[in-house]
């Protein structure tokens, strides 16, 4: 039987976390819980709470820490999450939200936080390439993970775009935070025997490849 898996994506933007998170649901049958999808979503819906979450994503800014909290706790005390495994993508990205993690997961914890690495002249070409599905927020890119059919989702059929948050200035401020808010977990999770640092260039079948490879040696140790 496949054994699940919990595991955290943490990555620059344009580090392909959200691609790999997907692939990694798909492969170990667990969900994936992306905060930025679901942030999309709300906006889409045009409710209230997207309504003002969509000011922090245009701007690039992080949604306040206490939202998001409230969010991935609803998210991950559902049954069928904790029992088999997750994917989290996109959280944590700030210390106090990484702290609150560890408090949630109790009492079985972690397996791994995987982290994704690329420098920043791949992320600025990444970023320039990357598409969405604007109805259910599939990832594509224009250089190496085309649609099948140019502008409509291989998933669900909806429209491909390019995100309203990958715009020059969006762009810069979402690194200016990576780097404050969220490179330091890297050091956090390492201090906890947590983390595997992983090449985050090749195909995407490449990188799928080598993850699940560092996952399940991980799994085996433990
Ligand atoms: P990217 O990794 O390319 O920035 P995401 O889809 O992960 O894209 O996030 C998009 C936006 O959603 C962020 O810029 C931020 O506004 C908000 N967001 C997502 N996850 C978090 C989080 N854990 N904490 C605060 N804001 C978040
Ligand atoms: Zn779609």
């Amino acid at each position: 039987m496949n054994p699940g898996a919990r595991l955290v994506m943490l990555g620059k933007q344009g580090a392909g976390k959200g691609t790999q998170a997907v692939r990694l649901s798909r492969h170990y049958v667990v969900p994936h819980v992306a905060t930025g999808d679901i942030f999309r979503a709300a906006v889409r819906s045009g409710s209230e709470f997207g309504h003002k979450a969509r000011t922090y994503l245009d701007a690039g800014e992080l949604v306040p820490d206490e939202i998001v909290i409230g969010m991935v706790r609803e998210q991950l005390t559902h049954v069928e999450i904790t029992h088999r495994g997750f994917i989290l993508d996109g959280f944590p990205r700030t210390s106090q939200q990484a702290e609150a993690l560890l408090g949630i997961l109790e009492p079985k914890g972690l397996d791994l936080a995987i982290n994704m690495k690329i420098d920043t002249d791949h992320v600025l070409k990444r970023l320039a390439a990357r598409r969405v599905c604007s109805d259910c927020g599939a990832n594509y890119s224009v250089v190496d993970n085309r649609p099948k059919v140019r502008g409509i989702c291989d998933v669900c059929g909806g429209e491909v775009v390019q995100r309203d948050d990958d715009t020059e200035s969006a762009i810069r401020r979402r690194l200016e935070l990576y780097e404050r808010e969220t490179a330091p977990l890297i050091a956090w999770f390492e201090k906890r025997g947590l983390l595997a640092n992983m090449d985050a260039l090749g195909s995407p079948d490449e990188v799928t490849d080598r993850l699940v490879a560092e996952v399940d040696r991980r799994k085996q140790v433990l």
